[in-house]
Order: structure tokens, then sequence, then C-alpha cells
């Protein structure tokens, strides 16, 4: 109870606003911060005045702008309030300026060539519709202003500017949709619920390891006998260690005024998620950014760790960020099968879109999840395959079906559906979810993105679905236009072009069975399964004119975000390369060498003293542990010839085959002088 009672207590929230700041300025700042209207520059002074004085109640001494640069995690460099007046005495200052803008050195922060080496500032600039917080630590609270980052030419260095940007397209273009269907402006929400993933482990494991510490995960670990083929960890009951755990996260993220949810275990052992209600999207992105931070902090003070690496254990399923993505107008969310013909008719029209929208460009949205981490789930039997297809479920997909051909459809004695007359049969909720093979499926009310990894920031596949259902709004929009006579009519001949169309993206099969990507193949759908390849369409002259057209993405950004993200994938795969050629060599060999040794001595002595027994066991241990200890020589020199060369190919390669090798000798080395942890620890003792 005493936990709920905290709720959005270390926001500024409009509780807050409206006890520190003036009636006037408050109900400015809240009609920016809900209607995502400009803001007011006379008010900054006063409206930094009011949540100066909040946060110093609230215990904080020092504020800083909160940005999400293009590393994947956010930012911040505190400034404290504190402002000397004379030797011993100073007051508690924080201005407008403050407030509304910061600069700072950005040289550091990766720019893919958008900063020219003589211009190293970067810009912070407010974000009003996203509340300031406080983050609280061992020794005070610091006040955190979320706001966008960019170069001093305007060029976004960060997830949020483009963010921002894609949500006024697409509400620009719902606002253009839903004027035809007659109806009055009202507030587009795009809504985004962001489900996490993640592992825990114990931190003295985690210490011993150094793959886990420079890289997230591990590079060597031979499978435990049991591992997760009983299906007992998932949905099962919820370890004291773990709970008391899960609960210190939703009441700090309760305090910060994040509507965390659900909890539960997932399918690999040490593996779990947590849910949040959804959000307005910006919100929801900043909240799923603190709440992998709240993750991470809190185990860290239980001697635990949180993993949000994509794939710390090979062998056992990866984590995953499922994106739940709707959109509502006037607080209705026109993803949701309405109650009379006109609301399905906006229901179905939106569906289309979508529809189009990812036909015409799965590339991008697989671009959106590419990473050196992701690589290891998408396609691997765990997660949804890297082929973007959509799954409607059998009622909806029997309804597209039937305007698509205009026939009756089989199952159901009804005539075609008739857009803008007729009602839709109602759809039964839980149906739609069977499929949990789909990358991108429908589920009721909302589409579930389930292709993006546990570390990634949501925003990059949000930004990039806003954008292209915003294109396929408006290319709506212009066919209604061009098209003369009734619009019901029209809007149901365009409806069934359009599924003719895009049809072949939808798929309800099972999206891990071997047959799917030849399937698709013939479809014409793009596979792209690594990193490289799945960024290939940054590159793409359509694809840039889209991001440009919608002032999403300049021609230039498109182009740093593509050097950034093949930077950052040859820099990681460079440093696991790096570190599991360092643990070969520094950590295990030197520990089967010597095992070897004492064996051979073990041998020699042995046969000196003429002993029967025991010998040929010794001799066929030696025999293997020497074989494994040459190998494992041949393959670190290989691992290091490959690190001295360009390219991830080769080194990705090279450690595979140094892998197979150590996991091999993980079970003929003496268990007590093994070198590290090993997974039947890490993942089962916690
Ligand atoms: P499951 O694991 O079955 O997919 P969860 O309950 O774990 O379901 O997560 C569902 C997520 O979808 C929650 O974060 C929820 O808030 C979110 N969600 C529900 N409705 C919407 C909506 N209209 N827009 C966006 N997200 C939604
Ligand atoms: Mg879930």
């Amino acid at each position: 109870m005493e936990a709920i009672k905290h709720y959005g207590e270390d926001v500024f929230s409009e509780k807050a606003i409206r006890k520190y700041l003036k009636k006037d300025v408050a109900d400015k700042l809240i009609a920016t911060m809900k209607d995502f209207q400009p803001l007011d520059p006379s008010i900054a002074e006063d409206v930094a005045a009011g949540m100066k004085n909040w946060a110093v109640d609230m215990g904080a001494t020092h504020f800083t702008h909160w940005f999400q640069p293009l590393t994947g995690g956010t930012a911040e460099k505190h400034d404290s309030f504190l402002q000397p007046t004379g030797i011993a005495s100073a007051v508690m200052d924080f201005s407008g300026s403050n407030l509304i803008g910061g600069e700072t050195d950005a040289s550091s922060f990766p720019s893919g060539g958008l900063r020219s080496t003589f211009e190293a500032r970067g810009y912070t600039a407010w974000d009003p519709t996203s509340p300031a917080f406080i983050k609280r630590h061992e020794n005070g609270a610091t006040l955190c202003i979320p706001t966008v980052f960019c170069a001093y030419t305007g060029a976004a260095l960060d997830a949020k500017t483009p963010l921002l940007r894609s949500v006024q397209a697409i509400t620009r273009a719902t606002d253009r949709l839903m004027g035809k269907f007659g109806r009055k402006r009202a507030h587009t929400s795009i809504t985004l619920g962001a489900e996490q993933e993640y592992f825990l482990i114990d931190r003295e494991y985690y210490l011993r390891r150094p793959d886990l510490l420079q890289t997230g995960r591990t590079v060597f670990g031979a499978a435990p006998a049991k591992h997760q083929q009983l299906d007992d960890h998932y949905f099962g009951s919820i370890r004291p260690r773990v709970l008391k755990f899960m609960t210190e996260v939703e009441h700090r993220l309760w305090r910060l005024g994040i509507p965390a949810k659900t909890r539960h275990n997932e399918v690999a052992p040490a593996q779990f998620e947590l849910a949040p209600m959804f959000e307005e999207l910006n919100l929801a992105v900043d909240h799923n950014m603190l709440i992998m931070e709240v993750l991470r902090q809190t185990a860290e003070n239980l001697g635990l760790v949180c993993l949000l690496h994509e794939k710390p254990f090979d062998g056992v399923n990866g984590s995953g960020k499922h994106c739940n993505w709707s959109l509502a107008y006037g607080g209705k969310n026109l993803l949701s099968p309405g109650d009379n013909p006109r609301d399905n008719a906006i229901f179905l029209t939106f569906l289309s879109a979508i529809i189009r929208a990812v036909d015409l460009h799965s590339d991008l949205l697989r671009t959106s999840t590419a990473g050196a981490g992701n690589d290891h789930r998408l396609g691997a039997n765990e997660a949804p395959p890297a082929i973007v297809s959509i799954f409607l479920g059998d009622e909806l997909t029997e309804i597209m079906n039937s305007i698509d051909s205009g026939k009756r459809s089989r199952s159901r004695s009804r005539a075609k559906m008739r857009l803008g007359v007729d009602m839709l049969p109602p759809l039964p909720k839980d149906n739609t979810d069977r499929n949990r093979t789909s990358p991108f499926a429908f589920t009721g009310n909302k589409f579930e993105f389930r292709a993006p990894g546990s570390s990634q920031n949501c925003a990059q596949s949000m930004m990039v679905l806003n954008t292209i259902v915003a294109e396929s709004i408006d290319a709506i929009c212009d066919k209604l236009d061009a098209m003369k006579g009734d619009f019901n009519e029209n809007l149901q001949a365009l409806l069934q072009r359009l599924i003719r169309k895009h049809k072949r993206v939808l798929f309800s099969g099972d999206g891990y069975s071997r047959n799917w990507p030849a399937e698709a193949e013939k479809l014409g759908l793009p596979n792209l399964r690594t990193t490289l390849e799945a960024i290939a369409p940054l590159k793409n002259k359509a694809n840039r004119e889209l991001f440009a057209k919608y002032g999403v993405l300049s021609e230039s950004e498109m182009e740093s975000r593509h050097e950034i993200a093949a930077e950052d994938y040859e820099r990681r795969i460079r440093i696991e390369g790096t570190i599991a050629l360092e643990m070969a060599r520094g950590m295990i060999r030197p520990v089967v060498a010597d095992e070897f040794s004492r064996l051979a001595t073990a041998i020699g002595q042995a046969t000196k003293d003429g002993l029967k027994v025991g010998i040929a066991g010794l001799k066929a241990l030696s025999l293997k542990l020497g074989a494994g200890l040459d190998d494992l020589h041949v393959k670190c020199e290989r691992l290091e010839k490959a690190l001295t060369r360009s390219g991830s190919g080769p080194i990705l390669a090279a450690m595979g085959d140094l892998r197979k090798t150590v996991d091999k000798l993980e079970h003929l080395v003496d268990d007590s002088r093994w070198p590290m942890p090993k997974y039947r620890e890490m993942l089962f003792i916690y």
C-alpha cells in the first residue's frame, strides 16, 4: 500500500506543477505537455523557478539535461544549483535558460560525420512533453530534464528528435484521414507498451566472467544438462530473492510515475519480464530507458546483475523487447474494431494502411532492430525471423480476404464486407494472439512488434513505424482525393486494391518453420539476416527520400546513422573477439596445460612404478586433453589473425570455432579448477 501511495512523487507532474507554479503559468505548461503545443518562451523563467523549488524540496542539489545519444543509452552531466553570493554564502539558482537549453561538448558522442571537428559542441533542448523527474542516489538527488540532443546545425544526434518528428508526421496524416471520415479535429495519441525481458545472475559470478563484464554476453560456456527443456521456468513461481528485486524495482518505478504492471519468469532459466501499462509514445520510450536503468541499479544493490544483452547465454532463449504500438484519436483506439459501420470502416482503413506500410518497408523495420546482440536472436528459433511479416489472426484474415475477393466467405453466411454499411463480426480478442512466432502481430487492439532487442531503444523502431504508416495513410488520402463519387464505394475499391497488392506480407503460419524463408523469398519479402545486411536500407535512395519528405531524418542524418551502426557493430565484434582470445589464452590454456602436464607426470610415474591399472584411463584422458590443447592453440592463432584484419566476418567465424573447443574442454578439466563460473552455476544459483 505504502509504495502505491508514493506513485509519481518524483515527477514534476500536474499536481506538482499546480502547487509550485502560478495558475496562468501552470495552465500554459500543462497545455504544452498534454497537447504538444509550442512552449511560450515568456514563461520559462517562472517554470524554471517553480521546478527548482520543487526539486530542492525533493532533496535535489543538482540538475541535468537527460538525453539519448546514439550510443543506445542515456546521458547526463550534472550541474549543481549552487550559486555563491559571497565568501561563505550561496543560493540555489536555476534559470529559464538552464531549463530550456544546454550546451555540451559532444565530441565523444557518436555523430557519424554530422559534427565537423571544429564544431564539437552539442546542444540539448528541453522536451516539455516528457515531465522532469528526480533521480535519487545514496547521498542526494538530481533533477533530470528530458531533452533532445543535436548538433550546431540542428542535425539530430539522438534517438528522441526523430521520434518526435515522426509523431508529428503520423499525427498530421491521421488528422487528414479522420477529416475524410468527417471527424472533428482531436488529439492523436501514438501509444507504446514495451515489454522488457532481462536476465538476473549473481554478481559474484558476473565479476569472474571477463566476457560478461566487457561485452554483456558469454563467449564461452558449455550447455548445462538441464536448461529450458522442461519449460518449467516460464510463469513458474518466483523465487524470494528475485521477488524482492522485482518489488524494489517496482517501488522505484512507481515513484517515477512509471506504471510497471506485470512481472513474471520467462522461458530461459534466470530470465524474467517486466511490462508497464502503455503510455503516450515519447513518454513510454523515456520510461523504458529508465526501466532499464532502474533494473540495472536495483540488481547491483542486491548483489545481483541484470543482463539486458539480447543473448547473454548461448543455447537458451535470448531477450527481446516487444513493442506494443497503437494509435488513438480523441482517446478512442483506432485499432479497436468499433461497434458501428463507420468506426469499422475507419478501423479497416488504418489496418490497410499498416499492411501497406509494412509490406513496402519491412526492410526499414528490420533496420530498426539491427545490432550485434540481436543478430543472435532473430531467426534463431526463439525469436521471430528476420523476415518481417504480419499476423492478423483467423477472423481478421477472413475479413480482409472477403474485402479482397468480394466473395462470400466460406464459414460465414454473409456477403462480402461493405465498408461504411456492414458491421464487423465480433473479433474474439484472445484468439488473435495465438501465433507467438510472428514478428508483427495484431493482438486485439494494437500491433506487437517482437523483433526489437532487449537492450535497444524502442525509439528506433517506433520512429520507423510512425513514418511508414504516415506515408501509407497519406497515400490512401491522395487516392481518395483523386476519386469522384461515393466515398464508401471509393474506399471499398481502394482497400480492395491495397489488400490485393500487399497481402503477400500477411503470414499466419509458423514463423520458426524451416520452409518459411524459402517461401518468403518467393514472395519477394526481404530476409536481412545480419546487422550489416540489415542496415543497408539506410543507404537506399527511396528510403532516404521517404524520411526526408516527412522531415523525420534528413539524408545526412540517415547517412550518419548508417555509419554509426556499422561502426558500432564492427567495434563490438572486435571487442568480443579480443576478450575471447584473452580468456582462452590467459585463463583456459594455463589450466588445461597444467592438467595435461600433471597427467603426463602421473603416467610417467605410474609406468615407472609398474602399476597395472589406471594407466589406460590416464592415457585416454591425456590424449583428449592433449588434442584439446593443440586445438586450442590452432584456434587461438586463427582468431588472432582474424583480429589483425579488417571485417567482422572472420572474427565471428574464428570466435565460434574457438568456442567449440573451449566448451569441450570445460567437460574434460577438473571442475574445481575451471577458471570461470559455468552455465549450470550462473543460470541456476542466484
Ligand atoms: P503479452 O505478454 O501477452 O504480450 P503483456 O501484458 O506482457 O502481454 O503486455 C502487453 C503490453 O501491451 C502492455 O504493456 C500493455 O500496456 C500494452 N498495450 C495494451 N493496449 C495497448 C495499446 N492500445 N497501445 C499500446 N500498447 C498497449
Ligand atoms: Mg508479456
